[in-house]
């Protein structure tokens, strides 16, 4: 019995009602809007069968509930409530719903609906500029992680694209319409001193950018200047204390503390001045860092960054880095633990989609994807730290699909030449992406969201 006052409020049909429902009473996480109640009402098994009768209980429950009994005086209600072990599937919708939470940031899919001009633009076979572009500004690295993806492919120390190419690019990049740059892939992005102005100069041109890090280099004295024009920046970092950075960045301890550092004083310049940047932190996921998942989550919340994202470790077609994918479903506790450490100001996320392909039947494993063809290359470009371009990143130094250099030729008549779209096109005719791509790539949300595209049903016009 319960010592709760009864509450008076109106119906949605105007009715006044009374209720002695405790409010602390949980709802149900996906309940819908119930005008039917979805119990079973006639059992038909079991009016052939009286001996199969169900228990009535088992009949008020559908699959997925849980019920709680809730006892008044002589009456007893019923609270339905989701079942809390049932998995989360991930929101791949970002507004809110009456009871969906608001997905504050599209880590684990695509965001190709905001870009229809370019999808159409793609449909009538015209030449469209990418919507992003991912580009490495150095071939090189201060650090050694265990399970860097670019040590595959010719880390040359000095190699870096020049800071004249560089400029000149971010200008055609504007000319051409091209929605945003991440610093991001081959080398480590702060070793090229033009980062900074290429950063500036591409906020002034309309074109927003970003970063991935490992934040040892960076520069403190120019920290405005990226906190005022980047979108946000990400610090690679896989491990939440300094005998995991050793051992996973294969870097001294101490620059576990000097990183540290770094990130606290950019997120007290971004509180102190306004900035909008996003400051996060990302783990690539392997088994030398699943002990390092909760003490790094709990690293985050207490810097103040704004998110931290655990995504899956690409390995090469030639599995290189050797991941057993099977191995993360034994962390998925670790993980939920993780995203439990959310708030409000602080997103704490697990890439599901790509972290569970381990999960799903053995067509999806090892790279098997769920489209036959690759188009999302002239979508989203990836261009190598020494200034070269591909269609992607796994092709880097792929001469069949080498396209131009920064270097020798500007990017807009790359952009507007016939070799870019050719390759392009070798790539839709000719990559068999089940076995000459690198697990998971880049390019996979946008590719699923374009083969559905490319093979509609039947009956289209009838949403
Ligand atoms: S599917 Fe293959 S060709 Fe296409 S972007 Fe990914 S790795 Fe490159």
């Amino acid at each position: 019995m319960s010592d709760n006052k009864p509450k008076e409020g109106i119906n949605r049909f105007g009715q006044k009602t009374t209720t002695m429902i405790p409010d602390e009473a949980p709802l149900a996480r996906n309940p819908g809007h119930k005008l039917r109640t979805s119990n079973v009402i006639v059992n038909r098994k079991a009016l052939a069968e009286p001996e199969d009768l169900l228990d009535s209980r088992q009949l008020s429950q559908s699959s997925g509930q849980k019920i709680e009994f809730y006892k008044e005086g002589s009456q007893v209600g019923v609270i339905r409530l989701a079942d809390e072990e049932e998995t989360a599937v991930p929101n791949q919708f970002t507004g809110p719903s009456y009871r969906n939470k608001a997905e504050r940031f599209r880590f684990d899919g695509h965001k190709m609906l905001h870009h229809l001009d370019r999808v159409l633009a793609w449909q009538n076979g015209e030449r469209f500029a990418p919507i992003h572009i991912d580009m490495g500004l150095t071939k090189f690295c201060n650090t050694a992680c265990i399970y860097c993806y670019a040590v595959v492919q010719n880390m040359t120390k000095g190699t870096m694209i020049g800071r004249e190419a560089l400029l000149s690019y971010i200008q055609d990049c504007g000319k051409l319409g091209v929605r945003s740059i991440g610093f991001i892939g081959d080398g480590e992005p702060t070793l090229n001193p033009a980062l900074y102005d290429a950063t500036v100069l591409a906020s002034e041109l309309g074109i927003d950018t970003s970063m991935a890090t490992n934040g040892l280099q960076l520069d403190m004295d120019r920290a405005h200047d990226l906190l005022k024009n980047m979108s946000w920046i990400r610090f690679n970092l896989s491990a939440g204390t300094r005998e995991g950075f050793r051992r996973v960045h294969q870097s001294r301890e101490e620059n576990f503390d000097l990183l540290i550092e770094k990130i606290r004083a950019l997120v007290q310049i971004k509180k102190e001045y306004g900035y909008k940047c996003t400051i996060g932190l990302q783990m690539v996921l392997i088994p030398e860092c699943f002990d390092e998942v909760i003490p790094e989550a709990m690293l985050g919340a207490e810097l103040g960054v704004d998110y931290f994202v655990i995504k899956h470790c690409s390995d090469s077609e030639y599995k290189e880095i050797g991941i057993n994918y099977d191995e993360y479903l034994s962390v998925t506790d670790v993980l939920k633990k993780a995203e439990s450490l959310s708030t409000p100001d602080y997103v704490v996320q697990a890439k599901w989609n790509k972290i569970n392909a381990a999960g799903e039947s053995s067509l999806y494993k090892n790279g098997f994807r769920k489209y036959d063809v690759c188009h999302g290359t002239p979508f989203l470009l990836q261009i190598s730290g020494n200034g070269k371009i591909y269609p992607c990143g796994p092709f880097f130094n792929k001469e069949r699909f080498y396209i131009g250099d920064l270097h020798e030729q500007s990017f807009f008549d790359i952009v507007m030449g016939d070799r870019y779209w050719a390759v392009h096109q070798d790539v839709a005719a000719s990559v068999d992406v089940h076995k000459d791509c690198a697990i998971g790539c880049r390019q996979d949300y946008v590719n699923k969201f374009l083969w559905d595209l490319k093979n509609p049903p039947e009956h289209v016009n009838f949403i």
